[in-house]
């Protein structure tokens, strides 16, 4: 029998075989293997062990107008309700004039720690004094990327404990994210100091800590066209500042509230063909970094109460080329459906994104409640968790929001009962 050892070493096909001949899958999980795979040969060399191609739904979110000019965003989630808040959000922005938005450099920082330091100021008057020569080791070891106007900008040296270095190169990483570029410029820097330092290095990585490469979104809407149907507008921006207040104080309230913020964020980096692991552990860590964790965007009333100012700024490390932008087909079609062109558009449209879904997250939270607003869109997941066909979800939803029930056994009750009337 075949076992599963050395399954890297197997071709796609084979693989397949494997897990039936250990029965590990049936001949309808193989086939729903097969047919899930779009381009086994692309994904075999993007991953290892490669399997299938696991799909999420795309879709569209509208009504963004970011310094003047319209986008569609592409978004691409799993989360129900999370394009339809993104739109709403973006609409009430359009109507107030649209998002304000500002980026700074592009740059990157790329980490040589050392451990075991006998005399950690001498260590770190040394490397400064080598500013010139380690920059241009760390250009030379990625020459086209200062070709291209990028490249190892500056450096300064942070003394962690009185035996632990952190030498930081900030890189402009250019159009790219740079993950990679800025790893192998390191490992060059590093080599070139474990021959003229004697203390060792432990490890050179770059830092997911984007605080050099930050987006800032503002917007600033009359609070009239905040108005729900039972609740004044007015109060409704009292409310949203209140709890913009209490994200800054409560780490509980913050993690839920930046969660909301990267429904959105998350879904434009995936829908570009980002890693939207690096875009959370840098947001989450600019959250902290005045020492507690906050919410990172903030609502306060200006203009004697008459307008609600709305302001997000975000650690955004992405790429408008490199990683997975060319090789992901759907990639290239989105960056046509956004126009984007370049990086740092597209961490405008990103930080707009993340400042639309907070507002209607907060907007719905302090009036009607975030379940209410979206219970349809909800009950959808639901419906078709229980089984239903999507030509069956509408009926069952609308029997359930008669029932005012969102759980799962009462939706397989419903769907249960449709099928025996069929019957
Ligand atoms: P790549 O390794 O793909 O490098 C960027 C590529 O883009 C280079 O080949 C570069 O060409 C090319 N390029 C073309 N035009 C430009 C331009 N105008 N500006 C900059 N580059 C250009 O990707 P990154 O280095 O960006 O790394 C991102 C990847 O690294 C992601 O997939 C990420 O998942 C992964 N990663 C993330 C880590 C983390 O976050 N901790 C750690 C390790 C990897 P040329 O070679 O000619 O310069």
């Amino acid at each position: 029998m075949t076992n599963l050892s050395k399954f890297y070493q197997k071709t796609w096909m084979q693989r397949l075989q494997a897990l039936m001949d250990q029965q590990l899958i049936s001949v309808e999980q193989r086939q729903l293997l097969e047919k899930s795979a779009t381009d086994p040969a692309v994904g075999d060399q993007q991953i290892e062990n490669y399997l299938t191609h696991y799909g999420l739904p795309e879709g569209l979110a509208f009504h963004y107008l970011i310094d003047q000019r319209r986008y569609l965003v592409p978004m691409v989630t799993e989360e129900p309700s999370v394009i339809a808040a993104s739109s709403h959000g973006a609409a009430i922005v359009e109507k107030s004039g649209g998002f304000y938005t500002k980026v700074t450099d592009h740059l990157l920082w790329g980490q040589i720690v050392f451990e075991q330091v006998a005399n950690a100021e001498k260590l770190k008057s040394l490397l400064e004094q080598q500013q010139e020569k380690l920059l241009q080791i760390a250009n030379q070891a990625h020459p086209s990327l200062q070709q291209r106007g990028g490249g190892a900008r500056y450096l300064r040296v942070r003394i962690l404990a009185s035996d632990l270095v952190s030498l930081d190169l900030a890189i402009d990483t250019q159009q790219a994210m740079g993950a990679n570029m800025v790893n192998s410029m390191l490992e060059a820097v590093a080599d070139y100091l474990r021959e003229q330092v004697s203390t060792p290095v432990l490890l050179s990585v770059l830092s997911n800590l984007a605080d050099q490469a930050l987006a800032t979104a503002v917007c600033r809407i009359p609070v009239e066209l905040l108005a729900r149907p039972q609740i004044t507008g007015q109060q409704v921006a009292q409310k949203m500042a209140a709890a913009s207040r209490l994200a800054q104080l409560d780490p509980y309230r913050a993690a839920t509230h930046n969660k909301g913020i990267m429904n959105g964020v998350d879904a434009v980096a995936i829908a570009m063909g980002n890693d939207w692991r690096a875009i959370e552990s840098a947001a989450h860590a600019f959250a902290v970094k005045k020492g507690n964790y906050r919410g990172l965007s903030q609502w306060q009333l200006k203009s004697d109460e008459s307008v609600l100012e709305g302001t997000l700024t975000l650690p955004l490390p992405v790429g408008f080329v490199g990683g997975s932008t060319k090789i992901v087909p759907l990639v290239q079609l989105n960056h046509h459906l956004t126009a984007i062109k370049s990086v740092g558009e597209l961490e405008k449209v990103m930080v707009s994104v993340g400042l639309a879904q907070n507002l209607a997250a907060l907007q719905a939270l302090v009036s009607e409640g975030i379940q209410q607003g979206h219970m349809r869109l909800q009950l959808r997941a639901t419906v078709l968790a229980a089984g239903a066909q999507p030509a069956e979800v509408a009926t069952i939803v609308t029997k359930m929001q008669q029932l005012q029930r969102t759980d799962l056994a009462t939706a397989q009750n419903l769907l249960a009962k449709e099928h025996e009337g069929e019957h």
